[in-house]
């Protein structure tokens, strides 16, 4: 179903005049409002009366996390405190937090586009959503729980609960939407498999996966195993949370909730936009943000912008689903490989469990690769010494033929990578900057 039909069925046209008038709004908000945006554009000797149409956006400076950092923790809002009415924040894991402020209207704006996400998977008022997100500082917990609340569904805040909770709650409650992250959906099938239970004692229909980016063959898994269907959404607590793009029926791509946001992609090296189709950066300007607007912000995201049509009539454009990280990136011999793309070689063989992590060391002045990777506990005792080492050796042939990655191997046993609820695996360690 599509929750905002004025909105998201659109002419192209009638859209983009609606982000023109509502960027210039913004662009005027920030410039009187926040003197880190002021002291930039004054700096550039930027006119933001020149910005009249959607190609001009690009003339204004990129923003990054590490600009918001100075202005920790209050100083980049636009409103005056007293009209704020929510507070959430980044996890600060890779330094001082960012400091996300709500006005109301901002709230209401954040609910009825998490209400979107949440229709487009068939979501209605007949359901029991079940959030398996954390009810935190950051903004997944809270941002579903609202937006399901806005579509009339039952909501059953489960947050934190530890696994086994969540599935008697999911049971017990007959829950027949589960969101949380893809990984923690795969760590109850786990669960499941483990204590005997069959996935069909649940009422799950629907799962609404994101926060982390996961592969097409990790949904296949996921929705046979679960027996649901699984759609992916995107957002980031800068930006506004859960709400920022979402999946419809189709499952290609994402669309974006374009009369709010306005998306570009820009190579990460050299910053020049770059057209749709083309892979690089996610950059987003909040076009109706009141307490944090942001203006060309880099969010680290790869994507690519797809335009062509979507079959379900909405006319807003997709996003390709999130491959990785820009500081997830490795560069080996010149080459950019992704964590997602050594998930999807691992996906192909038979016994190994999605789980792994990349660690890289320099020897002699040379880059070398280990990658963890757990494997199912039936697969074979640790002391067949042989047959450990073919399949080790078949990994390894399969990364060198379709990444040309030469790396060393080392199988573990299931779940030795520490994990914890709504916590992710560190996929990349890399101690060469040690
Ligand atoms: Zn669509």
């Amino acid at each position: 179903m599509i929750y905002s039909k004025e909105y998201e069925t659109m002419q192209r046209e009638d859209l983009e005049q609606l982000q023109v008038e509502r960027l210039q709004v913004t662009l005027n908000r920030v410039y009187r409002n926040v003197l880190f945006y002021k002291n930039l554009y004054d700096e550039k000797k930027i006119e933001i009366s020149d910005i009249k149409s959607l190609k001009n956006l690009a003339s204004l400076p990129l923003t990054s996390k590490d600009d918001l950092r100075g202005s920790y923790p209050y100083e980049a809002f636009a409103v005056p405190l007293r009209d704020i009415v929510r507070i959430h924040s980044t996890s600060g894991t890779t330094g001082t937090p960012i400091v996300v402020g709500y006005t109301k209207n901002d709230l209401k704006i954040w609910s009825c586009l998490v209400a979107r996400v949440l229709s487009a998977a068939g979501i209605t008022g007949n359901d029991l959503v079940q959030i398996a997100f954390n009810y935190s500082q950051s903004t997944g917990g809270l941002g579903f729980h609202y937006g399901a609340e806005q579509i009339g569904a039952s909501v059953i805040p489960a947050s934190g609960e530890e696994v086994l909770k969540q599935i008697q709650i999911m049971k017990d409650y007959r829950s027949s939407a589960l969101v949380s992250t893809p990984g923690y959906a795969l760590h109850i099938v786990s669960i499941l498999e483990e204590n005997g239970m069959d996935p069909q004692e649940l009422n799950l229909s629907t799962g609404l996966f994101g926060s982390e980016p996961w592969s097409e063959k990790l949904r296949t898994k996921i929705e046979s195993k679960l027996k649901i269907k699984a759609f992916d959404n995107y957002g980031l607590s800068e930006i506004i949370g859960p709400g920022v793009a979402f999946e419809c029926d189709e499952h290609n791509g994402l669309h974006i909730n374009e009369d709010h946001f306005i998306v570009e992609v820009i190579d990460p090296e050299t910053l020049e936009v770059l057209p749709a189709g083309m892979e690089g950066e996610l950059v987003f300007t909040t076009i109706t943000k009141e307490g944090f607007p942001l203006i060309r912000y880099r969010t680290g995201d790869i994507s690519s912008i797809i335009e062509e049509p979507c079959e379900c009539g909405r006319t807003t454009r997709r996003i390709k689903r999130v491959s990785g990280r820009t500081d997830d990136m490795i560069i080996v011999d010149g080459n950019n490989i992704f964590p997602s793309q050594i998930e999807a070689i691992l996906f192909e063989i038979e016994g190994v469990e999605p789980h792994f992590q990349i660690i890289l060391n320099r020897e002699e002045g040379l880059d070398v690769i280990e990658l963890k990777v757990e494997v199912s506990s039936n697969l074979f005792v640790f002391d067949e010494i042989r047959k450990v080492q073919s399949f080790q050796q078949k990994i390894q042939q399969q990364l060198i033929t379709s990444l040309g990655l030469h790396a060393k191997i080392s199988l573990i046993e299931s779940k030795s990578l520490g994990r914890t609820r709504g916590e992710k695996i560190k996929r990349v360690l890399d101690l060469r900057k040690l």
